[in-house]
């Protein structure tokens, strides 16, 4: 079958086309298979040399360099950049059985990393190419799971993955939560849904013993960004008593809520979502804190703000690059948003600033933070870098899997 006509009929079935185990067989060019002996799960369109054999989209393929060897198996589809996704070193098929043995791997992994645990139940346990599984995405919440699926071949195969997070995690309902637009890119039809089990939203859960309340399939993301746990936790550690806090880009509030339970005399958390403002007030009562919760978009909110009026200031925008093309709009915007934050800040104060774009690396970023403090006539120090959790693991080779950039800025 041509991969325009199985992409169509995915799109007509929305997804409900059969998902084939091809024995057909993607061939690299010479020279181009050396990524993915170190571990690298992408091949990207310039190096596949030839297809062999019957392949249609979202069919899994095997792969081979120039001279035949075989690499692994993976999901194909022709209309991507990225045309196979490694599921896979081994000469195996890809069902319930495959699905269900990862995510044990996965949850052995999390259990290594004391995750869930009695103060933390909210955490991911599948994060995508970092758990063999590229394009896929499990969240837990307690005990509900959120699936994200970013391509066709997966999608094809939603089934089998919910039977394996059943058999895993006995959760009481599993969410299938849209990416809208890696289904357009991919060819598939995006869905919201309770995919098995009960509906409960919101869903109550645990982070480092304050509790939350996530929001699959009204909030954004998969319900929280669990990305940045532990660097929530250190601001925690770091705030101290007595301390004035702002939190820009809020969203649960969970950066402000730690430094609450730290001591805090003010805490004011600043997000543009008015779903989100609600959420962080519900949140400020479920843990008896006191937060000024603030709809505004925080370049106006930090505009008009008293100059040096705050000891902490978080800043953790959405990305403002998407692609490469957007770099130089995205390094302006950061640059003058950490300008503006850098502002407020009072002397000794803290920064701590971040980037989710992977398209803005981590030396860009803290040029940026070097410009903006030039800008805003102000000395800074990088104390501290900040990462992902241990439950957003990635292979070493897979640099592009490295997007968050978290600085720990001692403003003088
Ligand atoms: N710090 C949060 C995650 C932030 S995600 C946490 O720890 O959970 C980015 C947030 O920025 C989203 O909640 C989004 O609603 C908000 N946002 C997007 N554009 C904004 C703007 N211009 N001003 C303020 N908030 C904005």
């Amino acid at each position: 079958m041509s991969p325009k006509r199985a992409t169509n009929l995915a799109l007509a079935a929305g997804g409900a086309i059969q998902a084939r185990d091809s024995s057909g067989r993607v061939v690299l060019c010479r020279g181009k298979a050396r990524p993915l002996w170190f571990g690298h799960p992408w091949v990207y369109a310039n190096a596949v040399e030839r297809v062999d054999g019957d392949v249609g989209a979202g069919d899994i393929v095997s792969l081979v360099d120039h001279d035949g060897r075989f690499i692994g198996r993976g999901i194909f589809n022709p209309r991507s950049q990225i045309p196979v996704r490694l599921l896979t070193r081994k000469e195996e098929g890809i069902d319930t059985t495959f699905f269900a043995a990862r995510l044990r791997d996965a949850q052995a992994l999390r259990a290594r990393l004391a995750l869930p645990s009695t103060r933390t139940t909210a955490y991911r346990l599948v994060n995508s190419e970092g758990d063999g599984l590229p394009g896929l995405v499990v969240d837990v919440f307690g005990d509900v799971a959120v699936v994200q699926v970013t391509t066709l071949g997966l999608a094809l195969r939603r089934d089998a993955i919910f039977d394996a997070v059943e058999a895993t995690l006995s959760p009481r309902a599993i969410y299938e939560v849209a990416a809208g637009s890696f289904a357009d890119l991919e060819g598939f039809v995006a869905q919201n849904r309770v995919a098995r089990g009960e509906p409960c939203n919101p869903v109550a859960c645990l982070e480092d013993g304050l509790h939350f309340e996530a929001e699959p399939l009204g909030g954004q993301k998969t319900g929280m960004f669990l990305d940045q746990r532990p660097n929530r936790i250190r601001v925690g550690q770091l705030a101290g008593a007595g301390l004035r806090v702002l939190d820009c880009y809020a969203y649960a509030g969970g950066f402000g809520l730690q430094a609450a339970r730290a001591g805090a005399s003010q805490v004011t958390a600043v997000d543009s979502s008015p779903r989100a403002v609600a959420r962080i007030e519900a949140h400020a009562a479920a843990n008896g804190a006191t937060v000024r919760a603030v709809e505004a978009d925080a370049f106006r909110f930090l505009e008009t703000a008293t100059p040096m009026s705050y000891d902490l200031v978080v800043v953790d925008p959405p990305k403002f690059a998407r692609a490469r093309k957007d770099f130089e709009a995205a390094t302006k915007g950061y640059e003058r948003l950490n300008a503006l934050a850098l502002a407020v800040c009072a002397p000794g104060a803290l920064l701590v600033t971040c980037s989710c774009s992977q398209n803005v690396g981590a030396l860009d970023f803290e040029r940026i933070v070097a410009a903006a403090a030039k800008q805003a006539h102000r000395e800074v120090r990088i104390v501290e870098r900040g990462e992902p959790g241990g439950d957003h693991p990635l292979p070493p080779a897979f640099t592009e899997g490295q997007y968050l950039k978290v600085l720990f800025v001692y403003v003088c």
